[in-house]
């Protein structure tokens, strides 16, 4: 055995969160490292989807929302990440998308500063969230709203007295670069600028204190990281001090104080409901509700120790490995060193044959991502990914670069979804 695997079994021997990958259903033989782009299925979901599809919806049917609480399911969701973003079960929704939630929320933050338009936000941020404020920008008008998306490292040289709106993703999808939430709010709030953060990327694997923190509002993934199941509704989460006042856009029966009068105009609920707007998707929202059991017993931060301790683990193979084989793995390049305290939960390896190179480790049974135009993502999601994982990872690479098994035309082909 060599000293890595002897390593990567004591990390594991030593994880006290070892048991807690036993409650996922995951292939055999599989290394899953894309927990941050769909979260693996927890067992607890499926017999959860029997009773609401054979019980609820088959037997019950619409008196379900009452007799099962469909009506108040998009707020148990939200109760039950409260604690997982540090705020209190009042404050958060599960509902849409994260596109439309930003929509909302985009919205609401500018009504709060009627004399200003700036939405400063990082060229590397992601996509949607970009679009989103394009979005507003052109239905506002440019007087109303105005994106100025600046190189990361010059945000804190536009942020000014101008500025409505800081909006800001926590973990860089590309790098895995982890903000410094706590310092860029209260940097934000001493110009009176407020913050939308958006958590896609974190929630469920880093500590979130966004009340400690004075947060203004934040948008967050179900299907990543919570593992609430493909296209699972996103959730919103709102500072006290706006909620009697959120004016938000998409207004609809869902959000009206009174869904049931059928009035014929519109009084938002005086809570967070108000940001919902139409019909919850109660299918989606149990699947997400039942996945959230597992962080029952869990503390987020010894998950956040444990994802360290898993890209720590990779990073440092990392250089022994491209020293150990320079031929193979002359063409990698760690995307970016980052200090434990400012990386998420995933590393990116570039290189110029990235697609190919992730399309023939799927093949071979390690399922990570590729981002355009040369990123590999590996992604470590503490509740079930081990050390072991890591290792085999590294050593399936070397093995396919080694072979050059990716040079075969089958990956070469570029699918829909990357
Ligand atoms: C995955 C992701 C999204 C997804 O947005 P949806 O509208 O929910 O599809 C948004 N923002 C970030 C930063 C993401 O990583």
């Amino acid at each position: 055995m060599n000293e890595w695997q002897a390593r990567a079994e004591a990390l594991d021997a030593a994880d006290s969160l070892r048991s807690v990958a036993a409650t996922f259903e995951l292939p055999d033989g599989t290394v899953y490292l894309d927990g941050n782009s769909l979260g693996a299925l927890p067992k607890t979901v499926k017999p959860r989807m029997l009773e609401v599809i054979e019980q609820q919806w088959g037997q019950d049917l619409i008196s379900s929302w009452n007799k099962h609480q469909w009506i108040d399911l998009a707020h148990s969701v939200g109760a039950k990440l409260a604690p997982l973003l540090g705020v209190k079960p009042t404050q958060v929704v599960a509902c849409d998308s994260i596109s439309v939630n930003l929509f909302k929320l985009l919205n609401s933050a500018l009504a709060q500063r009627p004399e200003r338009k700036i939405v400063l936000s990082a060229q590397n941020n992601f996509p949607t969230d970009l679009y989103v404020a394009q979005g507003v920008e052109q239905l506002l008008g440019s007087e109303r709203c105005k994106l100025t998306s600046v190189a990361p490292d010059a945000l804190h040289a536009h942020l000014t007295a101008d500025v409505a709106v800081l909006m800001l993703t926590q973990v860089d999808f590309r790098s895995g670069a982890l903000l410094d939430m706590q310092a860029l709010t209260a940097q934000a709030h001493a110009h009176g600028t407020l913050v939308i953060w958006d958590l896609a990327h974190s929630a469920g694997v880093v500590p979130l204190q966004l009340n400690a923190c004075d947060v203004d509002f934040a948008v967050g993934c179900g299907y990543k990281f919570l593992n609430g199941g493909p296209g699972a509704p996103a959730f919103m989460s709102v500072n006290e001090r706006y909620l009697s006042n959120l004016n938000q856009p998409i207004q609809g029966w869902m959000g009206h104080a009174q869904p049931f009068e059928f009035a014929t105009d519109y009084h938002p609920a005086p809570n967070i409901k108000q940001l919902l707007t139409g019909t919850p998707a109660i299918l989606s929202l149990a699947a997400f509700d039942a996945a959230l059991e597992v962080y029952r017993d869990i503390d987020v931060t010894d998950l956040r120790q444990k994802s360290l301790s898993l890209s720590c683990f990779y990073i440092e193979l990392f250089d022994p490995y491209q020293s150990q084989h320079a031929e193979t793995f002359a063409g990698f390049r760690l995307n970016a060193r980052l200090a434990d305290a400012e990386r998420g939960s995933h590393v990116a390896l570039e290189h110029d044959e990235a697609y190919p190179i992730s399309q023939a480790l799927i093949a071979h049974n390690v399922i990570i991502d590729f981002r355009a135009p040369n990123l590999i993502r590996f992604g470590f999601a503490p509740l079930y990914n081990s050390h072991q994982d890591v290792l085999t990872s590294l050593q399936t690479l070397h093995w396919l670069m080694q072979e050059e098994v990716y040079l075969e035309p089958v990956y070469q082909h570029r699918k829909s979804v990357t």
